[in-house]
Parts: structure tokens; C-alpha cells; sequence
């Protein structure tokens, strides 16, 4: 027998050894074991990435020494048997697999064997997205929904009709085309899915569920990884109403068993017939005539996938021309006139060596895995975050344990949870660490309301080297050639105690550091001198103020001007900015209140670090802590002019009146609430002919 895959036929007469036959029985064991798992129980134990390479070897050993095959191969099967929880269906016509290229020279060799099967004939593609769900079969008999199956191992499938009943976009009745009947007969096979949406509504729910779990002394349930698996375990439940509230969606792409339905020539004229009967068709797919366009529509959607709402793994690309279709047929599990382009996998199985904490500048302590290196969506990955103290627990994941990461697009890696039936004999549940690892081994505390468990010890070492390493950082001083190594190598010989020791240093110091010659400290140096002409909000955001991002410092700059100026201001000209608000300006006091803070400053004061003296209008800033209301119109100024005269002069021009409202401007038809609201609070109000008084001399 031929092995059915696209692996190339290698054959030469060579015999299998012992170890060859004993390594193809154990992979279809572990391929049998892992279709079970999956197809099944919705519950893999493995990647799909590992599952899939798992094959490939056996494909290319079955392709070596073709007496390896055997009838039961893994390799010549689709999914795996139905089991008995629900009725058995037999499928009419075979639901087939598809086969894979795993990477563009596969892809391309397929379109060869086109080229090659179908000589001197003109070829037409059609690319569809590959949706990542379960393939379903749903039958209409005169336009009536009378029956839906799963695929099962391709001959028999299990009966989910009253299930798939429950998911919305699909028709119960078709609808008739224009001037034509519904077909006596119209079986249409497709992809039932869980949007992305829905999972993560649905993973939200569980966590809670598990949250309460944890508080009440219980073991977590475990969390769906992700929507292929939610979705495939929500359609095959035995109560139809738990598949209903789970939101499942469809998308048809294939015709099957038919009586009555039009004479079409091409796939894409039988996709346009399954949207007029009221079928959910997925738009993203394009007829092309060349496998260079081939190529371009899956380059977009690898790198476009996250602009959906539902998982695809790859493309499927198909021979458009139903009679070439018929023409190439079918191997044992698949057609020879499509194929599944994967991408490259986003989900990887690995062993988490150990879980650390690191210590940030705010003194938060975060918990991550140290993973044995492994490559997933094209990096590699050796840790992940784990986020906080409830995230470990509620995740159960454990040293030793076999994990899922995950890294999707641009999104950083993340552990989505242990493999259980893996997890090693007597593991434990991991323990945070009651002290910070660092020197000074103070206790950890969780403060009530907070995730976050933190550091307070104001000399942690950690905290003080990440500080600094924020400080030199793109967002704040973008000090070139201060990195991470650098911070730590100044720090460890006792060279910098806070930001302020920066601008002190000297060559003679920098050549201490090991590895740093005449080049590296004269460049550091430069570096450091270059800094201190930063804007002032650069300045502002670098210190690391709690609660203070860059746009809260762009508008404290904007209307103080200066350093300085914001040292002096109150709490509450602070919390009147623009952006800022009570939490900032209290956190920004605080900070500028203390000791070390203040040494600080002067400390970068002496080092010549410029404290600002951006002044951004030329008027008078005399209503700087000032929240002026304007309601109706003012005569000689629109909204956004009375808005921006009292902005340009450092106030503040909120839209609705509160305690903190310094007084309300009426113009013409006045807005009644904020009269009302200004009266019951006491607020002055001037009328509009006194404001522009009140921009001139910043009073009433
Ligand atoms: P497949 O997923 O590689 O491709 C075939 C299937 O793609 C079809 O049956 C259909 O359901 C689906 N499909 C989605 N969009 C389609 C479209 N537009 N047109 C046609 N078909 C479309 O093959 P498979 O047999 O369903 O499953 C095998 C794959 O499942 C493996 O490659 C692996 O990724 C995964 N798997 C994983 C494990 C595991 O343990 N992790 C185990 C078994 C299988």
C-alpha cells in the first residue's frame, strides 16, 4: 500500500531495522492516543505543532519503508470513531481530511503536482481562510434542517442536530433563490467555531468560577486553552442548552450529498449558491490564477490572523474547476486537489523548569516561568510572565510541570496552563516566596484590595537598579549605552546608589566596570551628558512617580513650564491639570516630598540636568489650578475658543460642575443642569461678558 502523504516517496530497497518498526509502532500508538485526546475529549495533551510533527515522522518513515504501513496507520485515518454518547451517523460521501504543507516549498510543490496532474489545462485557485473549529455535516431535505453530524473518523459521525439547532446563524429552513426551490437535498459540510469573543467570555467565567474555588478551599476546574477546544467541547455536549449559551458560530465551504441544487462549474459559483440559500459563508476568500497569488493571500493571512474574530490555523487552497477536481480524486483520507497551508504554531508544549520572581521599580513583585527553550510563533521562548501571585494559583502550574505557551502576533508569551495528565508524581502547588530574593530579604506583603504582592523596603537593591534602568530608558532619559548589564555592573561596584549618581560619574569609574574600555566610558559619558537636555516631560516621566505616564507629565509640563514649578504647586493645582487628577497629584506630592526624593533633585540639579522652562503660551498663566465650566455661548468665542483661552492660560475646562469648579461661565442658553448643579454647590457664576475679565486677571 502507498502511504497518502505529500512527503516525497523515497523507497529504495533499503528494509527497516528492529529500531525503525519499534519507532513506527510507537508513533502511531502516541498518534492514536493523541486523536483520541483531541477529536474525542477536546482535551490534546500535546500542541497541535508536536501532534503534527509526531506524524510527519511517521509519514517519512511509512514513505521510507513502505512495509511499515499498516492498515490501522494514523497516517491513512481522518479524526478518530465516534463515541457513544450520541447516535451514530453514517456519512453518505466520506468526510476527508486535508493534506498540509507545512512551509512554502511545500505549498509550491503541490501546486507542481497541479501543474503536472492537470498538463496543459488552465488552473484556478480559490483560497479560503483555514478556520480552526470541528467539521460538521448538516443535511437539508426540502429546505428543512433534518440532521447534523460531526465527522467522527470520516465514515461515521455522531449526531449533533439538535445541537447545532441551538447555534443562531444557522438556517433551520433555507431560503429559496430568486425565481428557483430550495434543492430536495442539500448536505453542506463546514466549520462550527467559538468567536474569539465567546471564549473569552466563557474563560472569564471559569476563572471566576475558580476564583470562588480557591477562596472556598477547592481545587480549580480546569480552563478551555483555547476556542478550537472550548468550541469543539461546547457542540458536543449532551445538553443542547449549554451548547446555545456558548455562542458558537459557522462557516459553510463545502457542498456534499446534493439532489437539485444547479449544474456549477466552479467552487466559488457553489459558495455563492450556499450564501442565496441563507448559509454563512466566510467573505475572506479569493479566486486567483497563479500560485505567486497563492502565496501572497496566505503571507497576508499569517500576518493578518489577529484581525479576526475566530482562530485560523492556515489557508486551504483549492482547484476551483469541479471537473478537474474529479479528475485528481482522492487518497485514502483526502483530496489531491486541495491542501491545508499551516501557519507557523502559536501554542507549544514545554517543561517549566521553575517559577522566580522579579522585583520591579515600584517594588511589585512578579512572578515568572523558566521555561526549557522552545520555539513558538518563530522565537524562541525560555520565559513567560505568570503576573501575579492569584495567576499562579489559578493556573495550578507547578515546576516540572509540561505547560502550553502560547505567543500570539506581537503579544508577549504566556503560559496558558499545565498539561495535568503529565504532571509528574508528588508535585506540590508552587508557594510565592515570603521575602524579596534580594539581599535585604524583607518581607513580601499583599496590601488588602491589590493583586499585587510588593516589596516595601525602600533600600531593595532590585527595586533601586530598576529604577534606574526605567530612568535611562527610551520612554524617560533614552540614555545610549546605559542598558540593563551596565545598570547592574555600576550598582554591584557600589557606583550609583539613586539616578542622581549618574551625573557624577567619571571616566575613571566607568573603566571599572569589567569589559568597558576608553570607548565604551567616553560613549557612556556622552550619553550621559546628552541626556540632560531632555524635554521636561521626558524628565518628569523618568523619575518614576507612581501613576505618572507620559501624559499626564506632557500636560503638568506644558502648563508649569518647569520642574521646579511643579515641586512647588499644591495637591490641588496638581489634581485641576489636564490628565492628572486627585491619585497623581497626591502621588506626585508625596514623592517630592521625601528625603531621598529631594536629594535626588538637587543631585541632578548639580549634575546640570535642565529642569525645564517650557513655556508653551505666551499669555499669563494665572488660572493655572483653576476648573472653569462654560456653558452657552460666550459672544466672540466658539466652545472650543473659550475652552482653549482658559487652557492657554494654565486652567482647566472640564465639561460639567463639581465641588472643585472654581466658578461657571453663563453665555447664552445655558445648559439648566449645570445652573442647577452650580446653585445646590455654592459655585459663583459669572456671566459672559466678565470673561473676558477673568482671562485678563485670573479672578472674579
Ligand atoms: P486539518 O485540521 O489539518 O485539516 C482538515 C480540516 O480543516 C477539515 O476537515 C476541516 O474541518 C478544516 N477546515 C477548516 N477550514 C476549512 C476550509 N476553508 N475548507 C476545508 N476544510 C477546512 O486536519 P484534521 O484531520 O481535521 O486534523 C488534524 C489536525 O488536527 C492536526 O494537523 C493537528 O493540527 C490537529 N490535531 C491535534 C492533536 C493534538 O493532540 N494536539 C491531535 C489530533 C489532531
Amino acid at each position: 500500500m502507498q502511504p497518502t502523504s505529500n512527503v516525497a516517496y523515497m523507497a529504495g530497497g533499503a528494509k527497516a531495522t528492529k529500531k525503525d518498526r519499534d519507532r513506527a509502532a510507537f508513533l502511531r500508538d502516541a498518534l492514536h492516543h493523541h486523536n483520541q485526546r483531541y477529536f474525542t475529549h477536546d482535551a490534546p495533551e500535546v500542541s497541535d505543532a508536536e501532534y503534527d510533527e509526531l506524524k510527519r515522522e511517521l509519514q517519512a518513515l511509512e514513505a521510507k519503508f513502505p512495509e511499515l504501513v499498516t492498515l490501522d496507520s494514523p497516517t491513512l485515518q481522518v479524526g478518530a470513531p465516534a463515541i457513544t454518547t450520541f447516535a451514530p451517523v453514517t456519512h453518505r460521501a466520506p468526510m476527508t481530511s486535508l493534506d498540509n504543507a507545512m512551509d512554502p516549498n511545500e505549498l509550491v510543490a503541490w501546486g507542481d503536482r497541479m501543474v503536472k496532474g492537470l498538463a496543459g489545462q488552465e488552473l484556478q485557485f480559490i483560497c479560503e481562510l483555514k478556520i480552526d473549529g470541528l467539521a460538521i455535516s448538516i443535511r437539508y431535505e426540502d429546505g428543512v434542517l433534518v440532521q447534523a453530524a460531526t465527522r467522527g473518523d470520516g465514515k461515521v459521525g455522531e449526531d449533533v442536530t439538535e445541537n447545532i439547532k441551538t447555534i443562531s446563524v444557522i438556517p433551520h429552513v433555507l431560503a429559496a433563490p430568486k425565481g428557483t426551490h430550495v434543492p430536495a437535498v442539500l448536505e453542506v459540510r463546514g466549520e462550527v467555531y467559538m468567536p474569539i469573543n465567546a471564549f473569552n467570555t466563557l474563560k472569564a467565567d471559569k476563572e471566576r468560577e475558580n476564583e470562588q474555588r480557591i477562596a472556598q478551599g477547592k481545587k480549580p476546574e480546569s480552563v478551555p486553552a483555547n476556542p478550537r477546544n472550548a468550541g469543539a467541547g461546547s457542540l458536543r455536549q449532551k445538553d443542547p442548552s449549554i451548547t446555545r449559551a456558548r455562542k458558537l458560530a459557522f462557516w459553510a465551504y463545502q457542498l456534499g450529498e446534493t439532489l437539485g441544487v444547479p449544474a456549477f462549474g466552479g467552487h466559488h459559483e457553489a459558495l455563492a449558491y450556499l450564501q442565496q440559500l441563507g448559509l454563512p459563508t466566510n467573505p475572506e476568500r479569493k479566486l486567483v490564477n497563479s500560485m505567486t497569488e497563492v502565496k501572497a493571500f496566505c503571507d497576508h493571512w499569517e500576518a493578518h490572523r489577529h484581525d479576526l474574530d475566530y482562530e485560523i490555523d492556515g489557508a486551504v487552497v483549492k482547484l476551483d474547476n469541479l471537473a478537474q477536481r474529479e479528475q485528481l480524486g482522492f487518497t485514502s483520507r483526502a483530496p489531491r486537489w486541495a491542501i491545508a497551508y499551516k501557519f507557523a504554531p502559536e501554542e507549544r508544549n514545554t517543561i517549566l523548569n521553575d517559577i522566580q520572581v522579579s522585583v520591579g521599580r515600584t517594588g511589585r513583585v512578579t512572578p515568572f516561568a523558566v521555561l526549557q527553550p522552545v520555539v513558538v510563533a518563530g522565537s524562541t521562548v525560555g520565559m513567560a510572565t505568570l503576573h501575579n501571585r492569584e495567576q499562579v494559583a489559578l493556573k495550578d502550574v507547578r515546576p516540572g510541570d509540561t505547560v502550553v505557551v502560547r505567543k500570539a502576533g506581537d503579544v508577549i508569551p504566556e503560559v496558558v496552563g499545565p498539561v495535568l495528565d503529565k504532571r509528574p508524581k508528588n508535585s506540590k502547588p508552587w508557594k510565592f516566596p515570603e521575602t524579596c530574593p534580594c539581599d535585604v530579604k524583607s518581607t513580601l506583603v499583599q496590601i488588602e484590595g491589590e493583586s499585587d504582592t510588593r516589596c516595601v523596603e525602600p533600600s531593595c537593591p532590585f527595586q533601586r537598579d530598576q529604577r534606574i534602568i526605567y530612568f535611562a530608558s527610551r520612554g524617560g532619559m533614552d540614555i545610549e549605552g546605559l542598558g540593563e548589564k551596565t545598570v547592574f555592573a555600576l550598582s554591584d561596584l557600589g557606583l550609583v546608589q539613586d539616578v542622581g549618581d549618574l551625573y557624577s560619574l567619571s571616566q575613571e569609574q566607568l573603566l571599572q566596570i569589567e569589559g568597558f574600555g576608553e570607548l565604551s566610558a567616553t560613549n557612556l559619558l556622552a550619553g550621559i551628558n546628552k541626556s540632560k537636555s531632555k524635554p521636561l516631560p521626558k524628565l518628569l516621566t523618568a523619575l518614576g512617580i507612581k501613576h505618572l505616564g507620559p501624559a499626564a507629565s506632557e500636560s503638568l509640563a506644558k502648563t508649569f513650564g518647569s520642574l521646579d514649578r511643579i515641586m512647588e504647586a499644591t495637591e490641588e493645582e496638581l489634581s485641576n491639570i489636564d490628565g492628572v487628577g486627585g491619585v497623581i497629584a497626591q502621588s506626585i506630592a508625596n514623592w517630592f516630598k521625601q528625603k531621598p526624593n529631594k536629594a535626588i533633585i538637587e543631585k541632578l540639579r548639580k549634575g546640570g540636568v535642565e529642569f525645564g522652562n517650557v513655556v508653551t503660551s505666551d499669555l499669563p498663566q494665572n488660572l493655572v489650578g483653576k476648573a472653569i465650566v462654560v456653558t452657552g455661548s460666550v459672544e466672540g468665542f466658539t466652545r472650543d475658543e473659550a475652552e482653549a483661552a482658559i487652557k492657554d492660560r494654565g486652567g482647566k475646562s472640564p465639561g460639567s460642575v463639581s465641588a472643585k469648579t472654581y466658578c461657571v461661565v453663563v453665555g447664552e442658553d445655558p445648559g439648566a443642569s449645570k445652573i442647577t448643579k452650580a446653585t445646590e454647590l455654592g459655585i459663583p457664576m459669572i456671566q459672559a461678558d466678565a470673561f473676558q475679565q477673568l482671562l485678563d486677571t485670573g479672578s472674579i
